[in-house]
């Protein structure tokens, strides 16, 4: 009897280029595909609501292309080196693969995992899935980590070629003679269901993740010009997928090589923002204590305010009175994604205009996001503050009048998310305390701003230079 490989899904949930899975079938392996729910073992970021109703669907739609392939998903909730050692014994496996993740709470927790099942005698073996350089791989010529974009994407670049190809997904999977817990067991329909609308914008998966990139790639060309316009869809809406591992960056930059029409100054682009993810987590790695502290000391001494909560229930709400502002978290709210230039316009605010500290922000980020990444998510927060490596200084405060007439020119992003301002002219959209004639008929949507721009912003100024001298 072929002996059996447990093979540890995470962050990884696919078949195609999945190398823990790939490696187990080609050591012969009869492999036994795994998820455990392990809240307890993500630390202080254990996986967000919104994030969670995306797993539900991501796991119901790996289950079932396991089952079409002859196998089981094992679906099971606890302490992973438990679930793990009890599913060995039971199933007399000889051997136990996964890919690795870089959180800092998930590292120290894994670690633990193969050290004890190597001491059980077990195979325990782990494997790169989701970037295209691992953090330790590089380092700069003076031997530590990056800390600047730039040079670091210029490194990795220039290695780029030698990423291998993506390796294909099993044919045929052996069956299982365990059933593990169902998926209303261990991750129960949220209620109310309250994640309804997500799935007019969303369908989470790898088969569904595959047809979004063969989408994406159709119109690519326009990425460079469109992809700061949130009233376009211009972007790949790719970051749930890769932030579950239902698409790997390595399958992405096969395909945009092989199978896309890009123009070069496009496939550049777009290569550059894979970029960006694989930055926050050779960061995220060097400098673990980045999620819950400044990664740099530019703020010390800040003197940030202190959290008055209506603001700050304002601004998750989208009630600010700030158009471009509101807008960008009632689509967070009802999609569970934002546009980037949106995140950073919001971030803008929160950070610099009401002057709270990023985490109050990355924290709602996460509990609402289904694209919630550890790696990105710290750094846009910390980028967006200007307390991260190679971050938008403090003193670059964002006009969200003058962003928003910049990048939704047409004022399409903001009235179909603020949609009380249907009727207000465009030329005043941004800015619709101006006209409080035209905005007494606008519903009930806020008739001044949460905050002055122009003071809070002085304030802001000239806090950050009194925590210079
Ligand atoms: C305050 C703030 C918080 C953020 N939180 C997250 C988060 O939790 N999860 C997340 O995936 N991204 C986060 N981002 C980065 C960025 O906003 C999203 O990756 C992007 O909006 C996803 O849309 P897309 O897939 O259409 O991007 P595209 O423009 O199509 O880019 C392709 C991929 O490149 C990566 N990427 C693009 N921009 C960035 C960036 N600035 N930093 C890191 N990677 C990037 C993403 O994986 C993305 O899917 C955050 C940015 C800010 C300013």
């Amino acid at each position: 009897m072929t002996e059996t490989a447990l093979v540890w899904l995470r962050r990884d949930l696919r078949l195609a280029d999945n190398p823990a899975l790939r490696a187990a079938l080609d050591a012969g392996f009869a492999p036994q595909l795994v998820y455990i729910d392990d809240p307890e073992g993500e630390g202080g970021w254990p996986l967000g609501a919104a994030s969670r109703a995306w797993l539900r669907r991501s796991l119901a739609e790996l289950a079932e292309a396991v089952a079409s392939r002859g196998g089981r998903l094992l679906l099971e909730q606890g302490d992973s080196l438990t679930i793990l050692r009890g599913l060995a014994g039971e199933l007399e496996a000889g051997a136990v693969y996964w890919n690795r993740r870089y959180e800092p709470a998930v590292i120290e927790r894994d670690q633990a995992v193969k050290q004890a099942l190597r001491g059980d005698g077990l195979e325990a073996r782990s494997f790169n899935a989701a970037l295209l350089r691992e953090p330790w791989t590089i380092s700069t010529q003076q031997g530590g980590p990056y800390k600047v974009f730039t040079p670091y994407w210029r490194r990795v670049q220039a290695d780029l070629d030698e990423v291998s190809p993506p390796c294909a997904a099993p044919r045929e999977l052996p069956p299982s003679k365990l059933e593990g817990r169902s998926l209303d067991d261990i991750l129960p329909l949220p209620s109310p269901r309250w994640d309804r609308g997500f799935w007019e914008h969303h369908r989470p998966g790898e088969a569904a993740a595959h047809s979004r990139m063969e989408a994406f790639f159709e119109d690519i060309d326009d990425y460079p010009e469109g992809r700061d316009r949130p009233d376009l869809t211009a972007t790949s809406r790719l970051s749930p997928h890769l932030a579950f591992g239902e698409i790997s960056p390595r399958q992405i930059l096969h395909a945009l090589r092989e199978d896309s029409p890009a123009n070069e100054e496009a496939r550049q682009h777009f290569i550059r923002e894979l970029g960006w993810r694989e930055f926050s987590y050779h960061l995220l790695f060097h400098f673990p204590e980045c999620t819950d502290a400044d990664l740099t000391s530019s703020l010390k001494g800040f003197d940030w305010a202190e959290v008055d909560e209506d603001s700050l229930e304002a601004w998750r709400r989208g009630r600010t009175g700030i158009p471009i502002v509101d807008a960008g978290m009632r689509e967070l709210w009802a999609t569970g994604t934002m546009h980037n230039r949106v995140r950073m316009i919001v971030a803008s605010l929160l950070t610099k205009n009401l002057r709270y500290h990023w985490l109050h922000g990355a924290r709602w980020f996460w509990n609402t996001l289904v694209d919630a990444d550890l790696a990105n998510n710290t750094q846009g927060w910390q980028w967006s503050a200007g307390t991260g490596a190679d971050a938008a200084p403090y003193f670059r405060i964002f006009n969200p009048v003058s962003q928003g007439e910049r990048h939704d020119p047409d004022g399409a992003y903001v009235k179909r998310w603020v949609p009380e301002l249907q009727a207000m002219p465009l030329r005043h959209l941004q800015q619709p305390w101006t006209q409080p004639d035209a905005l007494a008929r606008c519903g009930d949507y806020p008739a001044e701003p949460l905050v002055d721009l122009k003071s809070t912003r002085e304030a802001a100024l000239a806090a950050y230079k009194a925590s210079r001298s």
